[in-house]
């Protein structure tokens, strides 16, 4: 390599904003059997992460029984289609304005003033229903958006760069444009959606089609709505994007359900602008919030986290307080492998996510290959998490519900004094793990704080007084 080359990449990477300070800096600090164990105070929190240096990742799939999910199936698209769902939830149509009108705490104007404005960019970009559900439209469009005019001109040569420095270039745009972290992972067509499901809800018409993966040149919507993403698109940068700590802390409460609304408006923003980035590079790309394929697997091959009881992915930084978005391409990227650190053996000793559950839907038994309803798919060992109930709840109380993710002990805020008896939590130890649930209940972590206090106190609440 010249040295005016090296010059040129420097440049470049300051431009992004990239310093060698800054450049990961997961170390391996040891070896448990053949996987690696990897210390990296920014990406991981305290944890320290076991790493398979095959990519083996932390779940199992009997394949002889797993289909693609149907998006049709998922419970925000049940909402729209299936009458068991529809009528039990019908009852507590008007509970929101009934909340308001008796400024019933957490669920006051304020509250819902704010959740509302946290949905913004979701909800006038992101096409809706869209940001949950099904729609690939608005900022998730399969076309480009516009572009700088780079149409036509070849690929940006990386020939320059090695691949750890292109999929580094990629992760950091995905956090300059605003994800807390990313990471990538080779695409599995296992995770796509076997159809995608449209329906907005308040502008019908309805969309359920296919969603092929076929040898096409660039992605297609058909007429009658199916989806084709080209075989070519092998690759998949997910990002996770932190949800606030202090809101989340008043789950069932309004600035909890801001919190997710934030979340999504971020997902529509941020996805759309890497999208834009890949295919301004000269390749494609398909930006996805929930909609097009199972976000969780996906991030737990490009190793961001594993699965928890709770049915969502624990990261090692943010706990399962995250959401997910995604970007499928045929950009060269060289993947992350997947880590574990203790989260299956945590749950299986923990439990509190089912207990504080309001709509008992958390199972409190042992993992299982079976479903217990057409929202879990079947085939994959995990504690299936019972969908319907989980939103009656919401339906039930005006406003999201995300109990769970504030009890779970994975779920601490940045600057945890307790980094240090973090990493044992991955540990691996039954005896530990005990230990660890009885401080994190000592410590008064989980507990619900009250909505006014999140605006009044002029410091984070999660400080115990
Ligand atoms: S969001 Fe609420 S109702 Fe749903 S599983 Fe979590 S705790 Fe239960
Ligand atoms: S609350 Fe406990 S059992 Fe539930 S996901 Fe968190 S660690 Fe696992």
């Amino acid at each position: 390599m010249t040295r005016e080359r090296e010059m040129n990449r420097r440049g470049f990477l300051g431009r992004l904003g990239i310093t060698a300070a800054s450049l990961p800096a997961a170390m391996v600090v040891g070896r448990i059997g053949g996987d690696e164990v990897l210390a990296a105070p920014e990406e991981y929190g305290g944890f320290l992460v076991r790493r398979s240096p095959e990519g083996e990742p932390p779940y199992q799939v009997d394949e002889n029984v797993y289909q693609r999910f149907d998006q049709r199936n998922e419970t925000f698209s049940r909402e729209m289609w299936d009458p068991k769902v529809i009528e039990s939830e019908a009852p507590f149509d008007g509970v929101e304005e009934e909340n308001i009108r008796t400024n019933k705490e957490g669920f006051t104007r304020l509250d819902y003033a704010f959740m509302s404005a946290a949905w913004t960019i979701a909800g006038a970009f992101g096409s809706g229903a869209g940001a949950i559900g099904g729609s690939n439209g608005g900022l998730y469009s399969w076309q480009p958006l516009g572009g700088p005019g780079m149409d036509g001109m070849p690929p940006w040569d990386a020939s320059d760069w090695t691949p750890e420095e292109v999929a580094l270039i990629v992760k950091k745009a995905a956090l300059f444009f605003g994800a807390s972290l990313s990471g990538i992972a080779e695409l599995d067509e296992r995770w796509i959606y076997s159809h995608r499901f449209t329906k907005d809800f308040s502008d019908p018409p309805e969309i359920y089609a296919p969603i092929l993966i076929e040898d096409v040149e660039s992605p297609e919507e058909r007429e009658d709505g199916t989806l084709v993403i080209p075989k070519s698109m092998r690759n998949v940068v997910v990002l996770a994007f932190e949800m606030d700590f202090d809101a989340i802390a008043t789950y069932p409460g309004g600035p909890g359900a801001a919190a997710t609304g934030n979340g999504y408006s971020r997902m529509t923003f941020t996805a759309a602008c890497l999208a834009e980035f890949i295919r301004g590079l000269g390749y494609q790309a398909i930006p996805c919030g929930n909609c097009t394929g199972l976000s969780i697997p996906m991030a737990i091959d490009a190793g961001l986290g594993e699965l928890g009881r709770l049915g969502l992915l624990i990261t090692p930084r943010y706990g399962p307080r995250v959401r997910l978005a995604k970007v499928i391409t045929d950009m060269p990227l060289l993947p992350d492998r997947p880590i574990s650190f203790g989260v299956t053996e945590f749950c299986d000793a923990c439990g509190r996510c089912a207990e504080d559950c309001p709509g008992e839907a958390i199972s409190a038994g042992d993992r299982t290959y079976e479903p217990n309803d057409i929202s879990n798919n079947r085939g994959i060992n995990r504690w299936p998490v019972n969908h319907p109930r989980c939103h009656l709840v919401w339906s039930q109380t005006g406003l999201d519900c995300a109990n769970c993710i504030r009890v779970c002990p994975f779920n601490k805020p940045e600057g945890w004094l307790h980094d240090a008896t973090r990493a044992l939590i991955g540990a691996n130890s039954l005896t530990m793990d005990q230990v660890m649930l009885k401080l994190d209940e000592a410590s008064g972590y989980g507990e619900q704080q009250d909505s006014r206090r999140y605006w009044r106190k002029d410091r984070y609440v999660h400080i115990k007084d």
